[in-house]
């Protein structure tokens, strides 16, 4: 089972051995009995292997365990109700007040609004550092690496090997949020990287119904994140949940191919028209990041597409969005239906205007998550909102100011 479309399949699943069902069932329920005190207390002491109580372990959430690990190529995963709970489990569970967390951003607004606001607050130290400083900007105090792969939402790639290496060197773990790649582009394990963790709410359970998170990696670096994730902050995954993601992974594969190819005739599309000012997409070949992406990328580019609007201001970017027919406005990604949102005005609204403008993210820009829909339905759909933006009025020329008068 090496192809990543048998694992999908079949990774952490087999009939059941009872009654033969071929779909892995919902175990829906709190706890498991266990007949006789002896046997629990074997259960409780960790003597005997068994299932005792679903906040800690359910073997619906199991078998979709098994399978995110076999996806990426780690020893384990353990699964949360939320992306966030993984990104908070993961941080109160390696990082001990005092130490410090680095990052490469841009990050997800809510990764980096946690770091800065409760891990600060329990005394975790927070540095943003960039590429380029990377070895000085890692210090004694720093435990953890964080990094996204591609980031959010001008797509820039960072060398995972590169960074896993000064990392290592310097004994810091590194994390790679693999949410917008998902193992079928890219697996930051086999590069070095030490833990990954997903919004499972996205690509992988790709239907836009359930919200889910992961953590894969190494056995030993996952047992304080789960006594931390499940134990304290009681962010495990519900059954019903599980199986979602359980039925999405099986598919992942050919959606990924699906979102990549049309994302690469929408970027290509958008590149070529007259009201776009500049498109970022890492299969582009003028893409900063595109050398690295052919590298570190197997199987495509990924489905995520943001651009900017040649016509300023935020009215022709609403001109533009209200227009959509096919794409539909909201945040999220990553799901089988094409997205389309502002991130100025949702995703990033949090973050202040200096922030934004470091990130590159002006009033002009646009993210599309591509869905598996026909690429030619999608370029339609944004040819004749953009066509839209072109009739709208142009916005009233800013007041000259009186030094400008005189
Ligand atoms: C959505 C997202 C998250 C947060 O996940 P939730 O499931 O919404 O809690 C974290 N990282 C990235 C890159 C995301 O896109």
């Amino acid at each position: 089972m090496t192809d990543i479309r048998t694992q999908a399949v079949h990774a952490g699943e087999r009939p059941d051995p009872v009654t033969g069902a071929i779909a892995t069932g919902i175990a829906q329920t709190t706890a498991f009995a266990y007949g006789t005190l002896d046997h629990g207390a074997a259960l409780f002491s960790q003597e005997a292997d068994g299932w005792t109580y679903s906040r800690w372990g359910n073997p619906t959430t199991a078998a979709l365990q098994a399978k995110l690990a076999a996806l990426e190529g780690g020893e384990a995963a353990a699964v949360f109700g939320a992306g966030t709970a993984a990104t908070s489990a993961l941080v109160l569970g390696m990082v001990q007040p005092g130490e410090e967390i680095a990052f490469l951003g841009p990050l997800y607004g809510g990764t980096e609004s946690f770091f800065r606001g409760l891990a600060q607050r329990l005394g975790i130290r927070v540095a943003a550092i960039s590429d380029g400083d990377l070895v000085a900007g890692l210090s004694d105090a720093t435990r953890l690496l964080w990094i996204e792969t591609p980031t959010n939402p001008t797509l820039r790639l960072h060398d995972l090997r590169a960074i896993a290496t000064v990392a290592r060197e310097k004994g810091v773990l590194t994390v790679a949020d693999n949410t917008f790649s998902t193992p079928c582009l890219t697996r930051p394990l086999e590069h070095g990287i030490d833990l990954v963790t997903h919004s499972m709410t996205k690509y992988i359970g790709g239907h836009g119904d359930a919200i889910g998170g992961a953590v894969v990696g190494p056995e030993r670096l996952l047992a304080p994140i789960r006594q931390v994730g499940f134990n304290h902050l009681g962010g495990s995954l519900a059954p019903h949940a599980a199986y979602l993601f359980l039925r999405g992974l099986k598919t992942l594969p050919l959606r990924m191919a699906a979102h990549c190819e049309g994302a690469t005739r929408v970027a290509s599309f958008l590149v070529g028209h007259s009201a776009v000012r500049q498109v970022f997409y890492p299969g582009l070949p003028g893409h900063p990041g595109h050398a690295l992406a052919r590298r570190q990328m197997t199987g495509g580019f990924g489905g995520i597409v943001s651009f900017e609007l040649k016509r300023p201001g935020r009215a022709a970017a609403a001109a533009f969005l209200d227009s959509l027919e096919v794409f539909v406005q909201a945040v999220s990604l990553g799901d089988v239906g094409s997205l389309a949102c502002h991130p100025a005005s949702t995703t990033h609204s949090f973050i202040s205007a200096e922030a934004r403008a470091e990130q590159g993210i002006c009033d002009e820009l646009i993210r599309l998550s591509v869905g598996i829909e026909h690429s030619d339905d999608l370029i339609a759909d944004l040819d004749q909102a953009l066509g839209r933006v072109a009739r709208t009025a142009a916005p009233a020329a800013a007041p000259a100011s009186a030094e400008q008068l005189t």
